[in-house]
């Protein structure tokens, strides 16, 4: 595989350094403790008689270190010390309250900070695997000018009390329309755990996309979480379970199709 050009996918400029998923300060509070990161990339192959089968192979992010340490390549060293610290620095202080489940009724200013981090997280790690990507450039750049998610993406959280879960990403990348072979992805659903906090975001081709919201809602259901992006809908507050960890990774598999 090709070198990622040295542009950055965010503001466009040249240059792009190494920087971490999470950000530093994550590393600080939520250290990871395993001492190597397993990324296996899998994808649906048609094989004869039309039956789906599964390629597995190992993906550029398994290294030695916690996931929660790894840093990737995309994003320039302006953006990540400027409007994406600035990002980190609005949620820091919710998350880390979150993260020991304490929960309260969350106002629109901490939903937003929240919900803008995890779909910054998740935007960051679908750059370990390019061909799979379903952020647009023009999605990342609204979350680098206006610091929201944007309104095509939908991010929601929940309690995981599962220990093989504490450090762990699922991430299913797939086109709605056609086939899922030979071309781009154009929705994705990203999840993971932040501490105590599951949480898990979406994107779609458009806002109107009734048919994608209509399955997420199933999903909030199911799982017990709840939106907190887009804005509006009830009062988030303490969410009604914990997902184990065979919750979680059930979560992880709802649009993988094989
Ligand atoms: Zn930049």
């Amino acid at each position: 595989m090709s070198a990622p050009p040295n542009i950055c996918v965010f503001c466009g400029e040249p240059g792009n350094s190494k920087e971490h998923y999470w950000g530093q300060w994550a590393k600080k509070h939520l250290p990871g403790s395993a001492d190597r990161t397993w990324h296996d990339v899998r994808r649906p192959v048609a094989s004869a008689g039309g039956v789906l089968s599964d390629s597995v192979r190992k993906g550029p992010m398994s290294r030695q270190g916690a996931l929660r340490n790894q840093q990737i390549r995309g994003a320039c060293r302006v953006c990540n010390g400027g409007w994406m610290r600035e990002l980190h620095e609005r949620a820091a202080p919710i998350l880390l309250r979150l993260a020991k489940s304490e929960w309260w009724p969350l106002n629109d200013a901490e939903r937003t900070a929240v919900a803008a981090y995890f779909a910054l997280v998740s935007m960051m790690w679908q750059l370990a695997d390019r061909e799979t990507m379903a952020s647009t450039a023009s999605e990342r750049k609204y979350i680098m000018e206006k610091g929201v998610p944007p309104s095509n993406w939908i991010v929601c959280i929940g309690e995981c009390k599962g220990q093989d879960w504490s450090e762990e990403i699922m991430y299913t990348g797939f086109q709605f329309d056609s086939g899922f072979e030979n071309s781009k992805a154009n929705c994705h659903q990203f999840v993971s755990t932040f501490g105590g906090m599951a949480f898990s975001t979406f994107s779609f081709p458009t806002a109107a996309f009734a048919g994608f919201s209509f399955a997420v809602s199933g999903i909030l259901n199911e799982f017990a979480l709840q939106k907190i992006w887009p804005l509006g809908g009830a009062v988030i507050g303490t969410p009604k379970r914990s997902l184990s960890d065979r919750e979680m990774t059930k979560l992880g598999n709802l649009f993988y199709i094989n």
